[in-house]
C-alpha cells in the first residue's frame, strides 16, 4: 500500500473514532442510539448460539460453529471485516468465550482444553494490507485475553492468494485452496489447538488445513468458527 493510501486509511479510522465520540454510539443492527457496547437491547437478544455441540467433522476433528452466518451475527462480522469497526472483534470473543464454556459444559462432546493453544486462520497479507488488520487475528487475540488460552499466530502462514470461495464449486474450491498455507509446528503437539476461523462455507477450507496439522501429528483439535452458512 503507498504511504498516501495508508494516511487516508488511518485518517478515515480517526475521524471515525472522533465522531462516534462526539454523536452517541450507534446499534451496529438496528442504529437506534446506544450508550456503550455495539448492540442495543433488543438486537442482543437476537444473539442465540448453535447447541453446544459438533456441527461437523472433518479428517475426524470436531467443527463447533457458535452461530449462523446470518442476521445480527452478519453484520457484525462484515463490520469488522470492511467497515474497520475493530472492537467488534471483542464482541464477537466475548460471544465465543461463552460458546466454548457452553461445549466444555457438555460432557458428551469430552472437551479438554486445558492449556490450548488459539491458532487463527490468517488471511493472506494481500488482504491484510488492504485492510491494515487481520479480522481473525483480532478475534483470537480478545479470545486469547478472555479465556486464558494462548494464543500462536506464526504457525500457520497463508502462502499463496485464493480467490474467494463462496462462488467455486467444491472441486474448485479444493483446487483453489491446495498448497496455499503452511504449518511451522513451533507449539507443543500434546497441548490442545483450537483453529480458529470467523465463517465456514462449506467446511473446504477446514478439511484442508486439518489434514496439515494431522499430517504433523496433532491429533487433539478443535475447529471453532464463529459462524457457518446454512450451506455447511
Ligand atoms: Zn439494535
Amino acid at each position: 500500500m503507498s504511504y498516501a493510501k495508508k494516511l487516508v486509511s488511518v485518517l478515515k479510522i480517526l475521524i471515525k473514532e472522533i465522531l462516534d465520540l462526539i454523536y452517541k454510539r450507534k446499534c451496529i443492527n438496528c442504529a437506534c442510539q446506544i450508550n456503550d457496547g455495539i448492540l442495543c437491547k433488543t438486537c442482543a437478544k437476537l444473539v442465540q448460539n448453535l447447541p453446544p455441540f459438533a456441527q461437523g467433522v472433518v479428517n475426524n476433528y470436531p467443527i463447533f460453529s457458535a452461530f449462523y452466518y446470518e442476521g445480527v451475527i452478519k453484520k457484525l462480522i462484515q463490520s469488522l471485516k470492511f467497515k474497520h469497526n475493530k472492537a467488534v472483534s471483542y464482541y464477537l470473543a466475548r460471544f465465543l468465550a461463552d460458546y466454548i464454556n457452553k461445549i466444555k459444559n457438555n460432557k458428551t462432546n469430552e472437551l479438554n482444553l486445558e492449556n490450548a493453544i488459539i491458532i487463527p486462520v490468517l488471511t493472506h497479507p494481500v488482504n491484510y494490507n488492504k485492510r491494515g488488520y487481520d479480522n481473525v487475528l483480532l478475534i483470537a487475540k480478545n479470545l486469547a485475553e478472555i479465556t486464558g488460552y494462548s494464543l500462536n499466530s506464526t504457525a500457520l502462514r497463508k502462502t499463496k492468494y485464493t480467490k474467494p470461495m463462496y462462488k467455486l464449486t467444491r472441486k474448485e474450491r479444493l483446487h483453489n485452496i491446495e498448497n496455499s498455507f503452511e504449518l511451522n509446528v513451533d507449539f507443543n503437539i500434546n497441548n490442545p489447538v483450537i483453529l480458529l476461523d470467523d465463517i465456514t462455507t462449506t467446511g473446504s477450507t477446514l478439511e484442508y488445513l486439518t489434514s496439515l496439522f494431522r499430517k504433523k501429528g496433532v491429533y487433539n483439535l478443535i475447529c471453532l468458527t464463529v459462524s457457518k452458512t446454512k450451506k455447511f
